[in-house]
């Protein structure tokens, strides 16, 4: 088989989906590695690192004729034009967030492989993105945080008197937030977090942190949080509000899968809060959960800096590229056999995964 990779067109984007570890594997496996000329640069992988691993560093157009393309960011549509009918793309590609993309997919006939479709079980978390992408976007979300912040973060005794250390408050303890509030604690903040999912009052106290008990219980389907009543939304924005006049730094990670950031932090809880306090809205991609977050920009509200950063982990992109790669080539060696490409529909890993959905008109 054929693999390639060209550089990422989104703007912004720094990771990549092969590096030179995994294109090494890749050779190993039998397969034929093609890489656009500068493909890591952003990522601080030299074409020569590729070339080493055995992979042909070539201009132009890589993707023609390649059997298996992978990418981060999705290829624009009349990329995926190019592809030839049956070769097999593997990325985060969202087919559904862009009419015009899941057209192009299904119209050039590509099997695609969005990998944030992957079903989250024990054996598919060596190739969950979600979760290493989610991981450097909690850490980054922090720094960022503790940059903004006219405070110190951990607590100091000094002759210029005793600081109080900040005390940060991260809202949703999945994967993000859990990162979130041990790199908090790292810093030395006093570190509080909910979430509607009861049993992550474990997962954040093991990490050092407080669980802030809101009163509100949502477990929703296969380990994720369900929606809020209305009441329940009430009870949580009540009990928050009071709260927050304490708050020195939020760090918004909550999210509902398949729906926009619930809205948790409103206008008049910011209001409420002390000159000086810093929110970092992790989910500003998909609305944010604060009420006055703007995508990819940095406001102040009141006294209030609030952060809507699109690109954490792209911020990370040495990292998040090795945690990314792994996860992509994790995923196509259960498409080689032999060096050569099999699909075994029966594994749910690839039934699940694959768009459009097989059996899809
Ligand atoms: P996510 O990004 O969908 O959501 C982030 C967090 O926001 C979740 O913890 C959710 O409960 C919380 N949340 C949603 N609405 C909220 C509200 N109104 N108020 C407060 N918090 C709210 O989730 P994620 O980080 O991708 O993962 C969530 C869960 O899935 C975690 O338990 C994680 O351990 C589990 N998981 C399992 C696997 C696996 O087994 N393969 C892989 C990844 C994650």
């Amino acid at each position: 088989v054929i693999i390639a990779v060209a550089r990422e067109s989104a703007p912004g984007e720094r990771r990549v989906a092969l590096t030179p570890e995994t294109a090494k594997k890749l050779v190993a496996a039998g397969a034929t590695v093609r890489v656009e000329r500068g493909l890591g640069a952003l990522a601080h992988f030299p074409d020569q690192a590729y070339a080493d691993a055995g992979a042909a560093v070539l201009d132009g157009d890589v993707v023609e004729g390649a059997d298996v393309v992978l990418c981060v960011q999705p290829p624009p549509s009349d990329a995926i034009a190019r592809l030839k009918p049956g070769a097999v793309l593997v990325g985060a590609l969202q087919p559904q967030a862009d009419e015009a993309r899941g057209a192009a997919i299904r119209d050039a006939g590509v099997v695609a492989f969005p990998l944030e479709r992957l079903p989250r079980t024990t054996r598919a978390q060596a190739m969950d993105i979600l979760s290493s992408q989610a991981g450097i976007a909690g850490y980054k979300a922090v720094l960022i945080a503790a940059q903004l912040a006219p405070r110190y973060f951990p607590m100091l005794t000094t002759a210029a008197g005793t600081i109080r250390p900040s005390k940060v408050l991260v809202v949703g303890a999945g994967v993000a937030g859990l990162q979130a509030v041990a790199t908090a604690r790292r810093l030395g903040a006093q570190v509080e977090c909910f979430d509607v999912r009861p049993e992550t009052r474990e997962q954040i106290e093991s990490l050092g942190g407080r669980f802030l008990d809101l009163g509100v219980s949502a477990a929703g389907e296969g380990g994720y949080a369900r929606q809020l009543t209305d009441e329940e939304r009430a009870l949580q924005q009540q009990r928050l509000g009071e709260h927050l006049r304490g708050i020195d730094v939020i760090v918004c990670t909550a999210a509902v899968p398949g729906r926009p950031a619930p809205k948790i932090v409103s206008a008049q809880m910011v209001a409420g809060m002390k000159p000086g306090s810093v929110i970092v809205d992790l989910a500003a991609e998909t609305g944010g959960n604060c009420e006055l977050t703007r995508r990819g920009e940095t406001i102040d509200s009141g006294g209030v800096t609030i952060a809507g950063p699109l690109d954490l982990a792209s911020q990370g992109a040495l990292h998040a590229s090795e945690m990314y790669a792994r996860n992509v080539y994790n995923f196509v060696s259960l498409l080689l056999r032999d060096g050569a490409l099999a699909f075994d529909w029966d594994d749910e890993l690839l039934a699940r995964t694959v768009w459009p959905e097989r059996g899809a008109a």
